[in-house]
C-alpha cells in the first residue's frame, strides 16, 4: 500500500488548477483558477494555518497540551481548529459576529471555542484582534497566530502556493490577481513569481469599503462602503500585504461578485465563495488588460456552501438589493 498523505497536515495544498473554459472562449485567454476550496479544511487558509503553528513549534511558542488563539473572519479559524486538533492542542477563535453562520458553526462543530466580537472598526479595542490578543495574554500555554503581522502567513504561500502555480502553468502565465485580507496569499503569491519572472503582471482586486485599491494607486488608505464580501478587504498596511509585488489594482462591486459566483455555479458547475467570485472578476478584468493569448491565474479561495444562507439565498440577496439580474457575462461590460 502507498500511503500518499499524512493526516491532515499532509493533505494541505497540491490543489488542482482549473481552467474556466467559459470565460477562456469570452476573454480569448487561458482563465485559470487554483481550487483553494478543495483543501482538507476547505479553504487557502489551511496553508497559513499549517505554517504558523509549524513555525510555532521550531521556534518554541507553542508546547504540547498548549492553545492556539486567533483573531478571524473564519476560515483561518477553520484550518487551525483542524491542526490543533491533529497535533493535540485546543483552539480559541474571536471572530465578528457579521459572519456567516455557517463558519461559526463549523468552527463550533470542529471543537473550537467560539468567542463572537462586535463588528467594529480596528481602532476598537473591542475589534477581534484585540480580544483574540487578550485571551492569548490571559491564557497559560497560548500562542496567538496573529495571521496579518505572522511572517509565516505569506511564507506559506511563497513555499507552497507560488511555486505550484508555476510548475501548474511550466511558467507560462501572464499575469495574477487577487483579493487580499490579511495579504498572506498575495504577499507570499507575487514574491515568488516575480522572482521567477518579473514580466508576470501582478494585480490586486479590491471590494468595495477596502483601502489597499487606494493604497496601491495612491499609497493613502482612504475607503469608502462596505462589501458583503468576507475575509478580504482591509484599511491598513500588513507586514504581510507589504511583502507583495504589485504592478496596479483593480476594484470590483458586490453585484459583480453575486452576478460572478452565480454564472460561475450556473455556467460551470464551479460552487466558490465571494472572494473567489471576485477574484474571478479580476481574472477577466486582467485578462482583457493584457489582450488574447494569455494565461491568467487567480485563487479560488473557499466554497459556496459556507455562504448558502447568503451569497446563495434568493431571500438574503433580496433584502440587499442584490439579486442578480443577469444569466450571461453581459454584468462584466459595464
Ligand atoms: N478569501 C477568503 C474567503 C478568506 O477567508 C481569506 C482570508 N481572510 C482571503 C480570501 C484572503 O486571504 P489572505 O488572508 O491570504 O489575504
Amino acid at each position: 500500500m502507498t500511503v500518499l498523505a499524512v493526516g491532515f497536515c499532509g493533505t494541505v495544498g497540491h490543489t488542482p488548477l482549473i481552467e474556466i473554459p467559459s470565460l477562456s472562449a469570452a476573454t480569448g485567454c487561458r482563465i485559470l483558477g487554483k481550487a483553494e476550496f478543495l483543501n482538507p479544511g476547505g479553504s487557502v487558509k489551511d496553508r497559513a494555518a499549517l505554517f504558523m503553528v509549524l513555525a510555532a513549534e521550531a521556534a518554541g511558542k507553542l508546547a504540547p497540551g498548549g492553545t492556539i488563539v486567533e483573531g478571524t473572519a473564519g476560515n483561518t479559524g477553520i484550518g487551525l481548529a483542524l491542526v490543533a486538533a491533529a497535533r493535540g492542542y485546543r483552539c480559541e477563535i474571536a471572530m465578528p459576529e457579521n459572519q456567516s453562520p455557517e463558519k461559526i458553526e463549523l468552527l463550533r462543530a470542529l471543537g473550537a471555542n467560539v468567542r463572537l466580537t462586535p463588528a467594529v472598526p480596528f481602532s476598537n479595542p473591542d475589534n477581534y484582534y484585540h480580544v483574540a490578543r487578550r485571551i492569548a495574554e490571559e491564557l497559560p500555554n497560548a500562542f496567538w497566530a496573529d495571521q496579518f503581522e505572522n511572517p509565516a502567513n505569506a511564507e506559506a504561500h511563497y513555499q507552497t502556493t507560488g511555486p505550484e502555480l508555476w510548475q501548474q502553468t511550466q511558467g507560462e502565465l501572464a499575469g495574477v490577481v487577487m483579493a487580499a485580507g490579511t495579504g498572506g496569499t498575495i504577499g507570499g503569491v507575487t514574491a515568488y513569481l516575480k522572482e521567477q519572472n518579473p514580466h508576470i503582471a501582478t494585480y490586486l482586486i479590491d471590494p468595495q469599503g477596502s483601502g489597499l485599491y487606494n493604497y496601491v494607486t495612491t499609497g493613502s488608505f482612504a475607503a469608502e462602503g462596505s462589501s458583503i464580501t468576507e475575509g478580504i478587504g482591509i484599511r491598513r498596511l500588513t507586514a504581510n500585504f507589504a511583502r507583495a509585488r504589485l504592478d496596479g489594482a483593480f476594484q470590483g462591486s458586490d453585484r459583480e461578485v453575486v452576478a460572478m459566483a452565480h454564472y460561475l455555479l450556473h455556467h460551470e458547475g464551479l460552487f466558490v465563495g465571494s472572494s473567489a467570485a471576485l477574484n474571478v472578476v479580476g481574472a477577466v478584468r486582467l485578462a482583457q488588460q493584457l489582450g488574447p493569448g494569455k494565461t491568467v491565474v487567480t485563487i479560488l479561495c473557499d466554497g459556496g456552501n459556507r455562504y448558502q444562507s447568503r451569497l446563495f439565498s434568493a431571500s438574503w440577496l433580496a433584502e440587499k438589493g442584490l439579486q442578480p439580474t443577469t444569466t450571461d457575462l453581459s454584468f462584466l461590460a459595464s
